[in-house]
């Protein structure tokens, strides 16, 4: 291995297995990387270096001792901060649970501490995933590994931008309408989100608990698979957990064959509304996979047009509920209000939710309860779960004609920092090709398509199949990456600026970055 940290995560398991590189050098490759990128793109928030550390010492020693080990084992991952992890700060990017330590693994955290992959950290994110930038965490935004003046998507940027900058293989995300797949489009990397029940939520913070489904976060489509193989599966301590093996992904992102697949061009979910370079992009990977033995045909999914407005009923309604536990009694935050003497149990609630939660949170509680209450209910919650059904039955006719559907992952590249934060609409339609897929509960995954010409930056495409076939998605996303790959001479990721080499003059606000060449520092 000539650079360790730009392997994809199959190649540093090989090396691992014939010994070329320990895990423990491994880990500190990684670690060395975030120290020397990550006060410029802040994926994390929270390293736990010392941690990881142990934890690749522990599989190197077990190597050594002759055992028999996961072939995932001593490969480096990051964590979405959604995510319970026993002993590790968890506060899903809000000012609530700042300071919680979970007394628990989640089970996809377990599987991953099982089959010994250290752990490097918790990733940024939306103020519980409510977002498509990232900037609506407590802590500050993710910057993307492109351009740093730029979102890298939402509400999973840390995920998308931790492998982005090659601060980490691998990354867990998790998508509730779009939060693994639209960071994926925006900064070059892969990301999928798998069937709903296919990856247990256990232990993972709710959102919405209908919509909510976690899943990798990779620079390849293999290393998707291998991550999707090993957390997916069936876990009883999750009531939504589907009881079957894990799909095959494995072998269809190794196959990478199209040969004959179908694949529907969603009418509603191209043209008009995408950024023209996304759009040229996406019209190039299809014809890509046409060369590859590939069918085209085009599909209608008429109700997609009412996905959005029914998503944002249906998920303030849940999470209004799930959110109602941070009550300052249990656990996280406690504020108690200015100037009251003996405060009741009402007032502390009241201030310290007051103070824990951000606008857009705050913004979605009262939305979800307004829907959910008394004489209102039929009208918003009950009609969205209708719309819910249609979206479904769009899903199965489309299905009936062909094997996956196709549609540009997002209607632009990364927008700038600030564009979009004071407009909840805008920030909402990021999310239009994205969400019908949660809503229907199908598996999704995003694939770089390359960069958009009038901008430079990336463009992706996301592919969609029925529930519980998500080896669709690898066999025709290994197919596209090694079809462009070969165009582009290499991995897109290739052209992204060396941040370590330029991290300091990147470093947003500074005299040389991007954002002093186009209107001086600031
Ligand atoms: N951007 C969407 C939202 O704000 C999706 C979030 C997600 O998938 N967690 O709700």
């Amino acid at each position: 291995m000539t650079d360790p940290i730009r392997s994809t995560a199959a190649e540093m398991a090989a090396a691992l297995a014939a010994g070329e590189i320990s895990s423990v050098e491994l880990t500190q490759a990684h670690l060395d990387r975030t120290a020397a990128v990550d006060g410029a793109v802040h994926a994390y928030l929270h390293v736990d270096g010392a941690g990881a550390l142990d934890q690749a010492k522990a599989i190197d020693d077990r190597r050594a001792a002759g055992e028999q080990l996961h072939p995932m084992a001593g490969v480096p991952i990051a964590v979405k901060d959604v995510m319970a992890t026993k002993g590790l700060p968890t506060t899903c990017g809000s000012r609530i649970l700042e300071g919680w330590i979970p007394p628990y693994d989640a089970t996809l955290v377990r599987r991953l501490r099982e089959a010994g992959l250290p752990i490097l950290g918790k990733l940024n994110m939306d103020e519980f995933a409510m977002g498509s930038s990232t900037e609506h965490s407590a802590y500050g935004p993710t910057h993307n590994p492109w351009d740093l003046t730029r979102i890298p998507g939402g509400s999973g940027g840390g995920s998308s931008s931790v492998v982005a900058s090659f601060q980490a293989p691998l990354a867990i995300g998790t998508d509730t309408g779009g939060s693994i797949r639209q960071p994926a489009a925006v900064t070059g990397t892969v990301g999928t989100k798998p069937t709903y029940g296919g990856v247990s939520r256990y232990g993972l913070v709710a959102l919405a608990s209908s919509l909510d489904q976690a899943g990798p976060c990779t620079r390849t489509v293999l290393d998707a698979a291998l991550l999707h193989d090993l957390i997916g599966g069936h876990d009883p301590l999750d009531s939504t957990s589907i009881d079957a093996p894990v799909p095959p992904v494995v072998e269809a992102a190794r196959r990478a064959d199209v040969t004959g697949m179908r694949i529907g061009i969603v009418k509603e979910l191209t043209g008009a509304g995408f950024q023209a370079g996304v759009q040229q992009r996406f019209d190039e990977a299809i014809a890509a996979l046409v060369a590859r033995g590939a069918e085209v045909v085009e599909v209608s999914c008429p109700n997609f047009e009412y996905a959005l407005a029914a998503y944002y009923l249906i998920l303030p309604s849940e999470a209004s509920s799930n959110l109602a536990k941070f009550d300052a009694m249990r656990y996280g935050l406690r504020v108690l209000p200015d100037g009251v003497a003996d405060p009741s149990a009402e007032q502390v609630m009241a201030a310290t939710r007051d103070a824990g939660f951000g606008d857009e949170v705050k913004r979605r509680i009262i939305l979800g309860t307004y829907a959910l209450s008394s004489g209102y209910y039929d009208a918003y919650y009950g009609s969205a779960q209708k719309v819910r059904r249609l979206i479904a039955d769009d899903f199965a006719r489309a299905f009936e004609t062909a094997d996956v559907l196709a549609s540009p992952t997002a209607p632009t590249t990364a927008f700038k920092l600030g564009d979009k934060l004071d407009d909840p609409m805008a920030m909402y339609l990021n999310d239009i090709a994205t969400i019908p897929a949660n809503l229907a509960g199908v598996p999704g995954m995003s694939v770089p398509t390359g960069l958009a010409p009038e901008d430079g930056l990336p463009t992706g495409i996301q592919f969609l199949a029925p529930a519980t076939k998500d080896e669709r998605l690898y066999a025709v996303g290994a197919a596209l990456e090694a079809a462009l790959t070969e165009t582009w001479g290499g991995p897109l990721l290739d052209r992204a600026p060396d941040l370590l080499l330029a991290s300091a003059d990147l470093r947003v606000g500074a005299p040389n970055s991007a954002d002093a060449t186009t209107g001086g520092a600031r």
